[in-house]
Formats: structure tokens, C-alpha cells, sequence
């Protein structure tokens, strides 16, 4: 029987309905207008898109949103007097610092002098912390990670007690997926088991798993052979394997695939995402989701 297909362009259709109405809710009773701002630090076209998507996305919701184009040559402490310029703005509770940045700024020294309680896109060492204390005091989680938990838990499969394996330990997808999951509460209480290069029989543990998260960036790695009959499949895997011709537009586009081999998966597995409009489309919700959390908190609402 051929798999569920969960779409994340339709789940977080339907977050950002609901945090629509949160925000609208939030203006009238309580006066609180979440503010996100993203900076973005040169021309970088990739880089271009990602925050107009983002402010797109905050303005839709109603949010007050600012984006801040700072030239390619901005010295590190300019930025970072940027970025405590808004640490201190009561408007703004979510900043986002667009990556990467350019070679002459330290990165890391940057992502670290955000606020952690508006570090929106969870980078700071404080909420890695925090989430893996779990519980009350992970205040948001990383965006791509939360995104694959919602979609597991809006494809109704029970997570409390399941084989979690997650191939991949990055620290922006991996390491936090697993942390999530293992926690103890709902949409988690997972066993879970992190594969990856150093792993010795990666096939052995992906069939074990109720619910399998790929997240390696090799094209068509997991084998429909190594997947459970009936198991949810998360590829979060984006893999650019060629060009075509855009219909829409005419123009060349790139070709996209996941870790796995989508097709002969979907004969197999239980509930797959697909690569394009699985995981993708989930990561800038959960962003707004965590403007909005934060917006609450600092307003000392309950989150
Ligand atoms: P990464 O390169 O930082 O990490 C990949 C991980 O996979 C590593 O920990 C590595 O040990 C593991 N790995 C690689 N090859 C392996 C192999 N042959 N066997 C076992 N383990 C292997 O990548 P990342 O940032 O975690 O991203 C992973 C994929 O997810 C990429 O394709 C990326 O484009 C995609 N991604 C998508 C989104 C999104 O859709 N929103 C967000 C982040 C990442």
C-alpha cells in the first residue's frame, strides 16, 4: 500500500492560520505585536531570498517587522552594536541574524551576543542548553527540528515509546531532533539512536525504526530495503541533483532530492514527507512560531 504523504506545505499552512489567530488575539486583548527583525549583512542572492520569505512571512501574520540590509563591509563591532541595539528594543522580540556572514566577521561571536530570550532561531549556547534540560526551561526550539516534530505529531503517529532513529548529527538538524524526541512529554518520550559516519551498520538501525529522520545530505542514502513496513519517514535531506526548466516561469530551476529514495519509500513506509514540500516549508513557520512565543513571554503571558 502506498504511504501517507505528509505535506509541509499544508501543516504549516495550518500553524500559520492558527498563529494568525493568536496574533490577531494577542493585538486586541493584550496589545502585544510580536516584532521580528532580520538582519542581513551583504548581497548574497541566497541569502536575499531566505529573509524576504522571512519578512514576508511576519508581515502576512501581522507582525512588526523590520529588515535591516547592512553593507558587506560592516565591521564586526558595528554589527555587533547592532544587534545590542535590538536586544534592547521592547518593539522587537525575535532577531535573526542571516548566515552566513562574511569572512572577517566571527560568526559564532555574533550569533552568541544575541539575547538568548530572543534568539528566535534557538543558535544560542544557552537555549542548546536549555533544550537539553528540557521541559519548562527550553523557552523555543530550533526551527528545522521543530518543524520535523510537528509533522510527526500531526500525522497522528504515536511518538511516546517508538524507535526514533535519526541519521545525521548536526548541530542545526541531528543532535537537536534527537533531543527533542527523547525528551519526556508529548510528541516525544521517543527511544531514540543517532546514526552517522562513525556508525557501523547504518542499515541494521534504520530498520528498527518506527519513525526514521534523515538528515545527511547524500542523495537517495537510506534504501527502500532498510525501511520498517508502516514507519514514518522525515527526509529532510535538500540534495541539488540536476536542472530543469521551470513551467511557470521558463527558467532553469534546480532539481531536488532527498536522502531517500522517495518513490520505491512510499511502497514501504507508512507516512513519507516529500523533497520539495516536506520539511522545507516548516522551518520559517516555526520561526514566526517563536516570534510569537517570545512576544508572550516578554509580555509575561503564559507561552
Ligand atoms: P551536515 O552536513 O551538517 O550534517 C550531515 C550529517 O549526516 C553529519 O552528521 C554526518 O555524520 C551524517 N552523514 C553524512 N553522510 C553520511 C553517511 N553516508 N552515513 C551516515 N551518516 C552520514 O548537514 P545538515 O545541516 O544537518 O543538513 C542535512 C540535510 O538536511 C542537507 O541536505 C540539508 O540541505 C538539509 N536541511 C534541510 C533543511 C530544511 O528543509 N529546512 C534545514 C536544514 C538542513
Amino acid at each position: 500500500m502506498s504511504a501517507k504523504i505528509i505535506s509541509g506545505t499544508e501543516v504549516a499552512a495550518q500553524i500559520r492560520e492558527e498563529l494568525k489567530k493568536e496574533v490577531d488575539a494577542l493585538k486586541e486583548k493584550n496589545g502585544v505585536v510580536p516584532g521580528l527583525v532580520t538582519i542581513l549583512v551583504g548581497k548574497n542572492p541566497a541569502s536575499v531570498s531566505y529573509v524576504t520569505a522571512k519578512q514576508k512571512s511576519a508581515h502576512e501574520l501581522g507582525f512588526y517587522s523590520l529588515q535591516d540590509d547592512q553593507p558587506e563591509d560592516i565591521s564586526e563591532e558595528a554589527l555587533l552594536a547592532l544587534v545590542d541595539k535590538y536586544n534592547k528594543d521592547p518593539k522587537i522580540h525575535g532577531i535573526l541574524v542571516q548566515l552566513p556572514l562574511p569572512r572577517h566577521i566571527n560568526e559564532k561571536k555574533v550569533l552568541n551576543a544575541i539575547d538568548p530570550d530572543k534568539d528566535v532561531d534557538c543558535f544560542h549556547p544557552v537555549n542548546v542548553g536549555r533544550l537539553m534540560i528540557g521541559g519548562s526551561e527550553a523557552k523555543f526550539l530550533p526551527c528545522t527540528p521543530a518543524g520535523i516534530q510537528e509533522l510527526i505529531v500531526r500525522s497522528g503517529y504515536e511518538t511516546s515509546g517508538a524507535e526514533v532513529v535519526v541519521v545525521g548529527r548536526s548541530n542545526i538538524v541531528g543532535k537537536p531532533i534527537a533531543n527533542i524526541m527523547l525528551q519526556k512529554g508529548k510528541g516525544a518520550n521517543s527511544t531514540v539512536t543517532i546514526v552517522h559516519t562513525g556508525t557501523k551498520d547504518l542499515e541494521a538501525h534504520c530498520k528498527r525504526a518506527d519513525i526514521l529522520i534523515v538528515a545527511a545530505g547524500v542523495p537517495g542514502l537510506v534504501k527502500p530495503e532498510w525501511i520498517k513496513p508502516g514507519a514514518c519517514v522525515i527526509d529532510v535531506g535538500v540534495n541539488r541533483v540536476g536542472e530543469k526548466i521551470s513551467e511557470k516561469t521558463g527558467k532553469p530551476v534546480p532539481v531536488l532530492k532527498g536522502d531517500v529514495d522517495f518513490d520505491a519509500a512510499k511502497e514501504i513506509a507508512g507516512a513519507i514527507t516529500p523533497v520539495p514540500g516536506g520539511v522545507g516549508p516548516m522551518t520559517i513557520t516555526m520561526l514566526m512560531k517563536n516570534t510569537v512565543t517570545s512576544a508572550k513571554m516578554h509580555a509575561g503571558l503564559p507561552a
